[in-house]
């Protein structure tokens, strides 16, 4: 296949999903940025949602003509272990790091900058992608492009002495993007707010074959002939599984034959997941139609066929970041029935997309209806659908990123024209 014809052909891919004037909005917006240079900086090339969300806009942006690539840092043990306390400090844990592991943070920073220090000076945009990288620009004085911090993490409650860390190397910085209101934190320059997307394109998302789905069933041992409700999650609290089964047995006493799948696994460094998951089994109490499939983390057809069998998905959340099985769920056109806190909030509108709950009587109470109202279930699954479609698809996190790319890079200008 020529360069040529495989450009077309991914924009025109993501066209029969997001629709032809989302990609027609892309391309024009793209028009003034052809050949600027754009360099991502994350710390994983695989593995959780920025590597997962970098797959998709690197290789889009490069469709779209920008000269676009993605860098990786390098760490070493006591870098991870940092960073790995970073995340827990910033989301609201009261931890001392040690000064060995932060210098080792920065010594790290200072050598990724050192190896990288000709495409970092060089680009015209470089978005760096949540705190492990976040140094890297104090090591290069001499850049030439506009910075922007990208924050992927909950910062609404951060622990204080970690966050004025972090935030020392954040400040210089042209810009920050948040993922939602509630988890900006001020900043001496322009912040703005991209809500997280997800890729029609991944496995996770496309349209799965009948005998696929019934496979994945028949290997759980869950009836396709009975109604089935399916919350994927981690196990911890704040997803709230035990409240799960609760609303699952309340529903239950007026939906005789009602399946729960409860899918998803726990962190390995997350001892509280065996705990949580410990207790979910005990709430359980062997009955055969709640089937708990912790068994580590489950393939992206696997939480497909789960998602596309549910007659109704649940995320019951008490905390939620922005809960990205709500939005593929949605996008497979499920009635969601999702815990009243969060970017849940931004993505179920009650009675029109999903319905959001406090407790779980409010959940059993949805579900019995929904059960009970089949036509509803269809309705709201179609609102559900086109919700996602202009709002939570990749197609709008790259708009927005190319517009603020456009508002930085012509920041001094009086007029920007934008195709
Ligand atoms: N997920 C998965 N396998 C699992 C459990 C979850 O692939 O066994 C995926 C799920 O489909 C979603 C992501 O992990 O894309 C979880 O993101 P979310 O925002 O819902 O919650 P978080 O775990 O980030 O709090």
């Amino acid at each position: 296949m020529t360069p040529g014809t495989s450009k077309t052909s991914l924009l025109d891919r993501y066209a029969a999903h997001a629709g032809t004037d989302a990609v027609e909005q892309l391309r024009q917006l793209a028009e003034p940025l052809r050949g600027l240079k754009v360099v991502h900086v994350n710390s994983t090339r695989k593995g959780g949602g920025v590597a997962e969300i970098l797959e998709s806009v690197v290789p889009l942006m490069q469709e779209l003509g920008l000269d676009a690539t993605w860098e990786v840092i390098e760490g070493n043990d006591a870098f991870f272990a940092c960073t790995k306390s970073f995340h827990n400090a910033l989301q609201g844990k009261a931890l001392r790091i040690p000064e060995k592991l932060l210098k080792a943070y920065e010594t790290v920073n200072a050598d990724n900058a050192e190896r990288l220090r000709p495409i970092l000076e060089d680009a015209g945009v470089v978005f760096v992608h949540d705190p492990q990288p976040a140094p890297l620009l104090g090591y290069l004085p001499n850049r030439r492009g506009k910075w922007i911090w990208r924050c992927h993490i909950d910062v609404s409650h951060p622990y204080r002495p970690v966050w004025k860390y972090l935030r020392s190397f954040v400040m210089p910085y042209d810009a920050s993007i948040f993922s939602l209101d509630a988890f900006v934190q001020p900043m001496p320059h322009p912040v703005f707010l991209i809500p997280p997307s997800i890729d029609p394109l991944r496995e996770k998302n496309l349209p799965l074959a009948p005998e696929r789905v019934s496979r994945v069933l028949d290997k759980f041992g869950i009836d396709p002939n009975r109604p089935l409700v399916v919350q994927v999650s981690r196990f911890d609290r704040f997803k709230d599984p035990l409240g799960v089964i609760q609303a699952y047995r309340l529903a239950k006493g007026f939906v005789p034959g009602l399946q729960l799948v409860l899918a998803g696994g726990t962190a390995a460094d997350d001892p509280e997941g065996e705990m949580v998951l410990r207790e979910v089994r005990g709430a359980a109490n062997g009955d055969p139609d709640i089937h708990i499939l912790s068994s580590g983390h489950h393939s992206e057809r696997t939480i497909n066929a789960l998602q596309t069998a549910a007659d109704i998905v649940l995320q019951k959340s008490l905390r939620e970041g922005f809960g990205l099985t709500v939005t593929e769920a949605m996008w497979k056109g499920k009635p969601v029935i999702g815990g009243n806190t969060g970017g849940i909030r931004l993505q179920l509108l009650n009675h029109r997309t999903g319905f959001l709950v406090d407790t779980p009587e409010g959940a059993a109470l949805r579900i019995r209806y929904l059960l009970s109202e089949r036509d509803r279930i269809g309705q709201i699954g179609q609102n559900a659908r086109e919700l996602v479609r202009q709002n939570f698809l990749v197609t709008r996190h790259l708009r927005e990123y190319l517009t603020l790319i456009v508002a930085l890079t012509h920041g001094n200008e009086d007029r920007i024209e934008l195709g």
